[in-house]
């Protein structure tokens, strides 16, 4: 509980997705803990608070492809689901050991410093009971489809079948 502090009354603790509201140490919503309607309703500002200060820049000289809105939890979610899967794909079947302890290192650190605070929290306690397996690739991957899993069912999702990560993610469905 040290890294949320109780919301003011003022502030709603759920939102219309019926999920509970997070707020970041300075009592603002966390853009990537929440999904973008329950950040928005939370009064969390879609342009950062750009409008009290003088433009740097005239807004119709930026070019169209810039102006999407920050990541909400379910896009950076999504996202990193892609990377870490991917990566996952890529990771030698028989790594030397020194692969083995920077990918242990890797899945530390970003424990560390992934942006959804609470995400990052929980991702960390369920890592120290189940330390990633990086012996071989499919070691690798199917540890990484159980972390993944255990935030499925977190979220109430269907649970995915791990004998399938690799087709997912590496080889594709072509028989
Ligand atoms: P995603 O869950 O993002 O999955 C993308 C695709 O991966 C799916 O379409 C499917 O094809 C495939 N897939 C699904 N499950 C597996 C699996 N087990 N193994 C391999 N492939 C699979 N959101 C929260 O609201 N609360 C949290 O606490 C939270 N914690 C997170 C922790 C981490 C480390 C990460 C990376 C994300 C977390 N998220 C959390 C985001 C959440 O997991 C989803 O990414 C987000 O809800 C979007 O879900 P999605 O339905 O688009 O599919």
């Amino acid at each position: 509980k040290d890294s949320q502090e109780e919301p003011s009354n003022d502030k709603p603790l759920f939102g219309s997705t019926g999920r509970k509201i997070i707020y970041d140490k300075d009592g603002k919503p966390c853009r990537s803990c929440n999904t973008l309607l329950d950040f928005k309703m939370a009064g969390g500002s879609l342009i950062g608070g750009l409008s009290t200060k003088k433009p740097t820049q005239a807004r119709d000289s930026i070019p169209e492809a810039y102006k999407e809105d920050p990541p909400d939890v379910e896009q950076l979610g999504k996202s990193t689901w892609t990377f870490l899967h991917s990566v996952a794909a890529t990771y030698p079947e028989s790594p030397s050991p020194s692969q083995q302890d920077e990918m242990r290192q890797f899945m530390r650190i970003f424990g560390k410093v992934y942006p959804c605070w609470f995400c990052a929290e929980d991702f960390q306690k369920w890592s120290s009971k189940n330390e990633p397996k990086v012996n071989t690739q499919e070691e690798f991957g199917r540890w990484l489809c159980d972390a993944h899993n255990e935030v499925n069912a977190k979220l109430g999702k269907p649970k995915f079948d791990c004998n399938l990560w690799k087709r997912r993610w590496k080889d594709g469905w072509e028989e």
